[in-house]
């Protein structure tokens, strides 16, 4: 049996999003900018795929700007406003368990200059609004604070902090923009761009069934954002270069999809979630859940297995056909301790022993059952060979609990 359960990482592109994109690789192959017939039919396919992403997340079109992924989209927000608020100054608030688009960004930032500020977070990892509302400084232009993380799938309170940015404003700051990396909420849970109170939202097809390659910066009316990338008057001067008509026209077929009965489509993914969480921990000792318990979005399972290495579960488990991810693997392919995990206060072996389950609509309870005899199978094995200290430990464990 093959089950793949790392769709945090990427899903498979849906057969009716393929379908969709197919006629724009051949017949309809025109330019969007172009004035003849099959540049006018590119272009209303580019409109219509605009007002599809636009309506999953209740933002208008004009105000969705395509871009290549969540990490442009991340990039494009973030160092868009610095740009826009006069070069090599202000201060960012964000966290310290973003993805590396965002960190990555604020980092090379700072080495031009502007001041950031890495909030941490909880044991389960949620940032603290009363925090952000200390660290904004005179010149805080923006906070960047993801909706839901990537490994935990912990969401974080993005109403409260854009409420508490408004009150700031009220009080006489100069307005602080908002932006939030939604690249692993979308889809998942119901996304409302005027609910969260955000100013900008990162949006990855290939997280909900799209292609790869493509995503979104929703930008709201008004927002000045400076530029990244030089070129042509593309996406209303905001994101030059031809644009990608199949994986666009994908993308937002994938969001009409990931709109349509969203809600019991990801209670029966939260049920599948917890039949194989509470299964693991009826029979295997010493295993803990990550992340907060309730803020948590539905398809996400960060487990760690107590005196069990994460990377030989993940390998062993491959060989039974199994496909899941660690805590440790980064996207460099190097195995530094995951930055979530670290900050949500997991000490180097208990990072070291977890892995991500994360389900899609495509997951069944078969396959759940099958992970669970295997999971049994190989932890109770990696358990007898491993070091007998680490074995006496989980033995104490199961003791307790
Ligand atoms: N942000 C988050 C939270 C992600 O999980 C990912 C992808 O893993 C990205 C950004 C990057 O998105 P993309 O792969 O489309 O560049």
């Amino acid at each position: 049996m093959l089950v793949y359960l790392d769709n945090s990482a990427t899903t498979s592109t849906a057969p009716d999003v393929v379908a969709a994109m197919l006629p724009y690789f051949s017949e309809q192959m025109g330019n969007a900018q172009s004035v003849h017939s099959f540049g006018q039919r590119a272009k209303a396919a580019l409109e219509k795929a605009r007002r599809q992403v636009a309506t999953l997340i209740g933002a208008a079109p004009t105000e969705i700007v395509f871009v290549s992924g969540g990490t442009e989209a991340d990039n494009l927000a973030i160092r868009g406003i610095a740009e826009a608020s006069g070069q090599r100054r202000g201060h960012i608030i964000t966290t310290e368990i973003e993805h590396p688009a965002v960190l990555a960004t604020a980092r090379a930032l700072e080495e031009q200059g502007v001041a950031v500020t890495y909030l941490p977070v909880s044991r389960g990892g949620l940032v603290d609004v009363a925090q952000v509302g200390r660290a904004i400084r005179e010149d805080t232009v923006l906070v960047s604070i993801m909706h839901a993380n990537n490994e935990t799938g912990t969401i974080q309170p993005i109403e409260e902090i854009g409420k508490l940015l408004g009150e700031a404003h009220a009080a006489g700051h100069t307005r602080i923009y908002i932006h939030t990396d939604a690249v692993q909420s979308v889809g998942k849970l119901p996304v409302n761009i005027h609910s969260l109170g955000v100013d900008m939202l990162s949006m990855s097809a290939h997280k909900i069934h799209g292609p790869k390659g493509i995503g979104a910066l929703y930008v709201r009316k008004g927002v000045r954002l400076g530029k990244i990338l030089f070129g042509g008057h593309h996406e209303r001067d905001r994101r030059p270069g031809t644009e990608n008509i199949p994986a666009i026209v994908g993308f937002g077929t994938a969001c009409e999809l990931a709109g349509a009965s969203l809600e019991a489509r990801m209670s029966r993914i939260a049920d599948l979630r917890d039949y194989l969480e509470r299964e693991l921990n009826d029979r295997i000792p010493g295993v803990r859940a990550n992340g907060d318990p309730l803020a948590r979005l539905p398809n996400i399972s960060n487990l760690s297995f107590e005196g069990v290495d994460g990377e030989s579960l993940l390998i062993a488990l491959d060989l039974k056909g199994v496909a899941v991810s660690t805590g440790s693997a980064c996207s460099s392919g190097s195995l530094e301790p995951s930055h979530v995990l670290t900050a949500l206060g997991l000490s180097r072996e208990q990072v070291r022993g977890s892995l991500r389950f994360s389900f899609s609509q495509y997951t069944t309870r078969e396959e759940i059952d099958y992970v669970v005899q295997v999971i049994v199978e190989i932890v109770d094995r990696l358990r007898e060979m491993a070091p007998d200290d680490d074995a006496a430990g989980v033995r104490n464990a199961s003791a307790q609990s």
